[in-house]
């Protein structure tokens, strides 16, 4: 994420916030987006993505900051005079236009008679170009999308504005789609930013990803940064599931922060703790499931030293494919949750046994337990 002048294509928006009567649904920002990346805006519903999306759009008047494409402020300009198109989640073809002429239809508003080697390049890019004298009624709800996004680039946009456009597609779709999509950014080079409430969504596609919350953007990252170093409870649990112990801060040596949790110790990198920590204070120590080695307490002596390590009891297992899910019930974390390849699997595994979770600090962050 770039934070100086702004460079030729970089999108900016500089304290922009929307309200609505007395509710706030965006907060004022600063968010720099840039040139040529593809970038996410992620959340639950009514997190006020939508509304952000809108306000680069210029579908919606921001209550108050900028938005800057390069050099040129855009904030006041109607949409049709910014360099930017979007792709909603209704396709929004014209039914009656071949597929050839709904790709065509942004370049002869502009007046332009010979269209053919643009629409056959654009048809070719997203992979249609069999379907040129198709309906859009005869194509499937992937392909209709895959029109629009065509029809939406026809004009060079510097920045392809996407909103939920996969919303409507069923699971196994979506994901091919979302390839599809990451490929279709990285042949054309413009940038592109996505609203989606789907976090794998989001970590398949995007180079960078805000995570919105409450009208906030709660933490900006790469996809493996958000999901290895999570600042926030909230980000920790809507990336995947983590589980998180309370901890009482021991010790802090400069590089390490030593807790206690029940009658275990942890340790956890001064690096990857976004809480205050002061000693005797409260941490939550948060681990994802398949960083967690599951050994049975019978070979607990086997475990290496300098591991963080906790006990418990087997719940529940399932059998989830590659892996299975192990639900541990331990005094100092709730439903702790942890899966095993299953060709590092025990028999002995089973509900009722007694087990030690144990996994390197490398991979421990800490939260601030008195966030809300
Ligand atoms: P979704 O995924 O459901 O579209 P979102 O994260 O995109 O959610 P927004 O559409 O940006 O959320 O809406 C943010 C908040 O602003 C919501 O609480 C919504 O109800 C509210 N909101 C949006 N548009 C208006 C409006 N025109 N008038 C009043 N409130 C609005």
């Amino acid at each position: 994420m770039k934070t100086t002048q702004n460079s030729s294509g970089d999108v900016r928006l500089t304290g922009i916030g929307k309200t609505y009567g007395s509710f706030t649904a965006v907060h004022p920002l600063d968010l720099t987006v840039p040139e040529g990346s593809f970038f996410a805006l992620l959340g639950a519903s009514g997190c006020g993505k939508t509304t952000t999306l809108r306000m680069i759009a210029g579908l919606e008047e921001p209550s108050q900051g900028a938005v800057s494409l390069g050099d040129q402020d855009v904030t006041h300009l109607p949409p049709y005079k910014r360099p930017v198109n979007t792709v909603f989640q209704s396709y929004a073809l014209f039914p009656h236009l071949d597929i050839f002429e709904n790709v065509a239809f942004g370049l002869r508003r502009r007046g332009l008679k010979s269209v053919k080697k643009q629409v056959d390049e654009m048809l070719d890019l997203v992979q249609l170009g069999e379907q040129a004298r198709k309906k859009p009624h005869q194509l499937s709800g992937g392909q209709q999308q895959r029109v629009a996004v065509a029809r939406a680039l026809i004009n060079h946009p510097k920045v392809l504005l996407l909103d939920e456009p996969l919303g409507a597609l069923d699971l196994k779709l979506r994901r091919q789609m979302q390839l599809e999509l990451k490929r279709i950014q990285t042949e054309v080079g413009i940038t592109f930013i996505h609203v989606t409430h789907d976090q794998e969504e989001a970590m398949t596609m995007a180079d960078t990803v805000a995570v919105m919350n409450g009208g906030r953007v709660e933490q900006l990252g790469s996809p493996a940064d958000l999901y290895e170093n999570p600042k926030t409870t909230f980000v920790a649990n809507f990336l995947g599931t983590s589980n998180l112990i309370e901890a009482e801060v021991d010790s802090r040596s400069g590089e390490e922060i030593v807790l206690k949790a029940g009658d275990g110790k942890l340790v956890l990198p001064e690096a990857r703790c976004a809480a205050p920590a002061t000693t005797g204070g409260k941490v939550l120590v948060g681990i994802r499931p398949e960083k967690i080695t599951l050994t049975h307490a019978d070979d607990a002596g086997e475990i290496p030293v300098g591991r963080n390590r906790i006990t418990g009891k087997i719940a529940a297992t399932s059998f989830i494919g590659v892996s299975t899910q192990y639900v541990i019930d331990s005094s100092v974390c709730p439903d702790f949750e942890v899966y095993v390849q299953n060709i590092d699997r025990d028999a002995r595994l089973v509900p009722g046994a007694d087990v030690v979770l144990h996994w390197s600090p490398a991979h421990t962050f800490g939260l601030d337990a008195a966030q809300d």
